[in-house]
Order: C-alpha cells, then structure tokens, then sequence
C-alpha cells in the first residue's frame, strides 16, 4: 500500500472494527487474545470479508500496488491459474481475488482438526500456477501449511503470498516475500510479560468491548 493510503486505510478497518492498534496510552485498555496472550494490536478479518464491496476494493488496490511482484519474470505478465487460501478465514479472499484476476478458487482444510496440516482435498492443481492468500499472518505457520498441501498436489506456488494484515515481524516466509494491505507487526505477550499490562492498562478480549477499546481516554 501508498504511504498516502495507509493512514486512510487503517482508519477505514477500524471503523468497520477490524483493526486496533493500541496508542500507547495507558488509561486505555489493550487486547487479550484467544489464546490468552496480551497484544498491542488486533486484527478481525470476519469483519473485512462480511463487506464483499470492501473487500473487492481492497484486493483491487493489493493488485494494483503490488505489480511488480505478480508478474513472472519468464513470461513478463501475471500468469495465476488458481488463487487459494486456508478455510475458513481466507476463502472468501482467495474468491475475490481469482475474481479479479479471472483465475480458479479453491481452498485447503484441516482434515482432522488437529491444526496438523492443511490439505487441498476438492480441487485439482497439478501444473497450475498458484497464489496462496491469506487474511492474516501471525506466524506464517497456516501459510507454510497450505503451500505444502498446494506442492503435495503438484501446483507450482508463486514465491509471494499476499495477505490482508501481516501482524508478524517477517518480511518473507520460506523465501516467499510477504505482501500485506497493511503491514503492521503486533508482538504478543504472556500476560505476566506484557508491558502494557506491566504500565496498568487492562487486557480486554475485543469482541465485546469494541467501544471500551476506542473510547476517548
Ligand atoms: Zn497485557
């Protein structure tokens, strides 16, 4: 993303409640996440693909900045058979952006629910050239996960993934460069080790507290 879109654009995810990132302001509360760790940030992207017009905006303005990275350098144009993501977060991402792109969909699964691997098991992708997308990149681990489920049915998988929030530090994930709508890394903490908490601020789950999290403090 333009560094002129950027602030425009965090400010539109926060108002549709998809994106807080915290001031720094110690009266104001931070997040707790799922899995009961403090963050700095949040991200919601159930609140991004409820918004089909918004998210077809958004995967526009990604394919448009980001150009350079899509086209192959063996044929100097954008060649992508398949744009795939994981269920159930980044299938709706992955439909829009194939819509835009005129390439297939599909998704890649849990098979058996113990967020071992992630399986292709309703498409067939031997030979095809394939985008993996994602709706957010907290570790890359789901990533890794689908690519190697893509690679273990044959596709060819571009060396970029494109994401709507990169919450991690990483630039790049297996060699694979990272591109992001917005880039922003939220460090997470054990509680007994944030230093939010450490400043007095209280962790709140988001979903919920909404309000509490944005009020004026
Ligand atoms: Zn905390």
């Amino acid at each position: 993303m333009t560094q002129e879109q950027s602030p425009f654009w965090a400010n539109e995810l926060k108002k549709m409640g998809a994106l807080r990132i915290h001031d720094g302001n110690p009266r104001r509360p931070h997040a707790k996440l799922t899995s009961g760790k403090c963050s700095n940030g949040f991200f919601n992207g159930s609140k991004v693909i409820e918004n089909p017009g918004r998210l077809k905006e958004i995967c526009t303005l990604i394919l448009a900045n980001n150009l350079n990275d899509l086209v192959q350098k063996e044929s100097n144009r954008i060649r992508i058979d398949r744009v795939v993501g994981s269920a159930f977060g980044a299938i709706t991402m992955a439909h829009v952006m194939a819509s835009l792109l005129k390439a297939k969909t599909g998704f890649t699964e849990d098979p058996d629910q113990k967020k071992e691997r992630m399986e292709l098991k309703r498409f067939s992708v031997a030979g095809e050239k394939v985008l993996a997308v994602e709706d957010v990149v907290t570790t890359g681990d789901t990533t890794r996960k689908t690519i190697a489920g893509l690679e273990k049915k044959g596709a060819k998988v571009l060396p970029v993934i494109v994401t709507l929030v990169n919450r991690s530090d990483m630039t790049d994930t297996d060699g694979r460069k990272i591109i992001a709508f917005i880039d922003h890394p939220m460090p997470e903490w054990e509680p007994s080790e944030c230093p939010l908490c450490k400043q007095g601020s209280k962790p709140l789950r988001p979903k919920g507290n909404w309000d509490a999290l944005n009020a004026d403090y």
